[in-house]
């Protein structure tokens, strides 16, 4: 894609030492401005619940509890990981900009109408490309998360098999209240610095319809309070010993809930324990809602 190639490009010559900082100073200058907003966004109090366009793809059960007030356990490296993703975005649309991509808008507020209810959200950046907008979502990644959920073997379809954030909802939602196509995600490796440009298919009719009837259903619920259930299950922890799979006796929480703040509200007896299936001299720890066997 020849973004990529256009960014890829401006960052070599700066390193070089090839690029006018002289026409980077305006551009420094709004970088700092975005860079405190990040801070104040991240570090002082959040305000109270409401729907948005950035949470409304990931699971209802956690939409509700945070409807209800329900006390998240956010740990200390959550909130680093956020503000490092506000931070990339930051130096993302920096680059872009330096690179000289046609910036349409960036970081606009946005409307969208569902199920009666005036939902919002921000979008990150709509780019011309080509003679074509589109709304773009940028996305820090972790280096396993770049190679294998976007880029590399990842892809849009990919992402839509197991999307625990709702990131394809969220970029159909854009798309749908700038009424432009959704381009994709513009993704940043936070560990190798690489990027890539992941794009959302050309005809994207019938995505964006699913999408946006589901965004609609899960509006009409968490408006009208309905019945909170974990639609989780947790899972059986295996072992393979010459090709059969054998269960150690415990449950590992379902994947989806790991990653949320809510997990001691759901799981109430869970535990974070090194993984008994490991044979690693440091086993990594692995969240449990049963743990029976400790050691195989
Ligand atoms: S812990 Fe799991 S079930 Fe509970 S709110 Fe989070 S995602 Fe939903």
């Amino acid at each position: 894609m020849l973004t990529l190639v256009e960014v890829q490009d401006f960052l070599q010559k700066a390193g070089r030492g090839e690029v006018d900082s002289s026409r980077l100073e305006p551009l420094i200058e709004k970088f700092g401005e975005e860079c405190k907003d990040a801070l104040r966004k991240q570090l002082t109090k959040r305000g109270d619940y409401r729907i948005r366009m950035s949470g409304l793809g990931r699971p209802l059960c956690q939409q509700q509890l945070e409807k209800q007030g329900m006390k998240q356990d956010v740990a200390y490296n959550d909130i680093m990981r956020f503000l490092m993703g506000d931070l990339v975005e930051a130096v993302a649309i920096f680059v872009l900009k330096a690179t000289g991509v046609k910036i349409v808008d960036e970081q606009r507020q946005c409307t969208v109408d569902l199920a009666g209810q005036e939902v919002k959200g921000t979008l990150d950046v709509i780019l011309d490309i080509d003679g074509e907008e589109k709304v773009w979502d940028i996305k820090s990644a972790s280096p396993w998360s770049f190679s294998n959920k976007f880029s590399g073997r990842g892809g849009y379809d990919v992402i839509k098999e197991d999307d625990p954030f709702g990131y394809i909802m969220q970029g159909h939602l854009y798309a749908k209240a700038e009424d432009r196509p959704f381009g994709g995600w513009i993704v940043i490796d936070k560990s190798s610095g690489e990027w890539d440009f992941v794009q959302a298919p050309e005809d994207q009719t019938e995505d964006s319809k699913t999408y946006i009837a589901e965004a609609e259903s899960r509006v009409e619920s968490i408006v009208n309070d309905a019945p909170f259930k974990v639609p989780f299950q947790s899972v059986p922890e295996t072992y393979t010993v010459k090709g059969n799979k054998i269960e150690t006796g415990n449950r590992l929480m379902p994947k989806t809930c790991t990653f949320c703040s809510f997990k001691e509200n759901c799981w109430k007896s869970a535990e974070y324990a090194p993984k008994v299936t490991s044979k690693a001299k440091f086993k990594p720890n692995a969240w449990y809602t049963k743990l029976v066997t400790k050691e195989l």
